[in-house]
């Protein structure tokens, strides 16, 4: 019992570890680059997580996901670092370009927007929708489009501390 109790201390442990050493580096490089830092709010899902059995491997990640939102939150804010949190929801089934709802798979983890044809691994489509909610958040609206690059000069115009 002893042993299994140490054990689960060595794991939230670690994880502690991590996430703070995740979001330091995030919101390091975010001022580096002077960036703002747009994140999914995971509250709801964390909140469903909670309604699950519990067994130690859920508690984990529960944890893991709300001090990850803490520290990159508390971070940000003690490095004046300009950050929003958006609606999850869709985040991997919306056309980043056209907003359109509803891509089809057209392989593994690969989807397509039917309307404006265009085409991404599922994970750069989440994180891409992500990046324009939050620009939305923030009002900023690139003339070139929600996927015009950061380096744009456009961009470079609302970066604070220019
Ligand atoms: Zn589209």
């Amino acid at each position: 019992m002893r042993r299994i109790r140490s054990y689960h201390e060595k794991a939230r442990n670690i994880l502690n570890d991590w996430t703070r050493k995740i979001s330091l580096e995030i919101v390091r490089l975010a001022k580096e680059l002077r960036y703002a830092i747009s994140r999914e709010d995971l509250t709801n899902l964390i909140r469903s997580l909670r309604k699950l059995p519990k067994d130690h491997k859920r508690k984990l990640i529960i944890m893991g996901y709300s001090r990850f939102e803490r520290w990159i939150d508390w971070q940000a804010e003690k490095n004046s670092v300009p950050y929003v949190k958006v609606d999850p929801n869709g985040t991997s089934s919306e056309c980043p370009r056209c907003d359109y709802r509803g891509l089809e798979e057209v392989g593994y983890r690969r989807l397509r927007c039917p309307r404006c044809g265009f085409e991404a691994d599922r994970d750069v489509i989440g994180k891409l929708n992500v990046r324009k909610r939050g620009l939305r958040k923030l009002g900023i609206y690139p003339r070139g489009g929600a996927l015009t690059p950061l380096t744009a000069p456009q961009m470079t115009d609302v970066a604070p501390n220019r």
